[in-house]
């Protein structure tokens, strides 16, 4: 009996260091982006993933909901989180926007902060910095736009942010033109642990790509209409058939709270909505990689905001 045991354990102890050894060969991580609205969260989501996932307007609170996008490099994968930008929330869209943002700190295991180095005020960021102090969370400052600014600017930014005593690195970026982008993505893939990764080698984002096409329709509502119109209207997505040749036809609604949206929506002739359409579809098919016919309507809803089965398809949270 005495001379079996050995090698029982030997085995047993054997098989869990050989798996161990497996885990240890991948490294993985959550990063959040989080700064005030129009910081060039998405726009620095999308390069770092190396592909656009999340939709980027010149308009502020264009990203309404969490955002993933997965980048995966040799060994390591690093989920980050895009967020909708914190600021003081009027609407009930704009409260679950911003319970959204605040809500990927739970699970990162690292925040950027990011902040626009180009905005005239800082009162937002500096609002954010304040909330993080309160929950005593640290973050990796990222300054971005440095393309568009006097250098001479951030050196003093920086170190007015670092006062906050929450700021563990300091990066200054443009996330438009890729510059220092590099430098912070190495540093990303260097902070991952090791551990399994959670998405497979080729995900991009953990939507559905329903989501994402109708997504890449409400980027142009942001780019192509003025002022507060893309604000009162939403994008669902009606159905997905693909055909035998491999491409999709996809049909959407662009939902708006006032019928004297609709003939806005749909311009002289229906020359806006086929503007809207066409590059829709040209980011869809960029996307995707294949062949796509998207079919638009425009639909009125007074209360879509006030519907829970919208906030549910977007995974935000619906307040009573
Ligand atoms: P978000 O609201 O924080 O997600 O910001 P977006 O990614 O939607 O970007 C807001 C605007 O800032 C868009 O017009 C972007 O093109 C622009 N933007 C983002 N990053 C940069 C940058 O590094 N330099 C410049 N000049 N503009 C940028
Ligand atoms: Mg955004």
């Amino acid at each position: 009996m005495a001379s079996k045991k050995p090698p029982a354990k030997k085995t047993a102890a054997k098989k869990p260091a050989s798996k161990k050894l497996k885990l240890l060969e991948t490294r993985a991580g959550f990063v959040a982006i989080l700064g005030a609205p129009n910081a060039g969260k998405s726009t620095l989501l999308n390069r770092l993933v190396g592909q656009k996932i999340s939709i980027v307007s010149p308009k502020p609170q264009t990203t309404r909901m969490r955002i993933l996008g997965v980048l995966t490099e040799d060994k390591a994968q690093i989920a980050f989180i895009d967020t909708p930008g914190i600021f003081a929330p009027k609407r009930r869209l704009d409260r679950a926007m911003v319970n959204a943002a605040w809500q990927s700190l739970e699970g990162a295991d690292t925040i950027l902060l990011l902040v626009d180095a180009k905005a005239k005020s800082d009162e937002l960021t500096l609002a954010i910095v304040g909330q993080l102090q309160e929950k005593k969370q640290r973050v990796v400052l990222v300054l971005n736009k440095v393309d568009s600014i006097k250098p001479n600017i951030l050196l003093p930014l920086a170190a007015k942010l670092n006062e906050s005593g929450i700021v563990e690195d300091t990066f200054m970026i443009s996330a438009l033109t890729g510059d220092g982008v590099a430098y912070l993505k190495n540093y990303l893939l260097a902070k991952t642990k090791n551990g399994p990764w959670h998405f497979p080698e080729d995900e991009l984002s953990d939507l559905p790509s329903r989501l994402l096409a109708a997504e890449a329709t409400r980027e142009q509502l942001y780019k192509q209409l003025q002022q507060e119109l893309p604000y009162g209207a939403t994008v669902t997505p009606e159905s997905w058939e693909t055909k035998p040749d491999g491409s999709a036809v996809i049909r959407q609604s662009i939902v708006v709270a006032r019928a004297n949206h609709r003939p806005i929506i749909l311009g002289k002739g229906g020359a806006r909505i086929k503007s809207i359409s066409q590059a829709a579809r040209a980011e869809i098919e960029k996307m995707l990689g294949h062949k796509v016919h998207l079919f638009l309507d425009v639909k009125v809803d007074e209360k879509w905001q006030d519907r829970p089965a919208f906030y549910q398809m977007i995974g935000l949270e619906f307040e009573q």
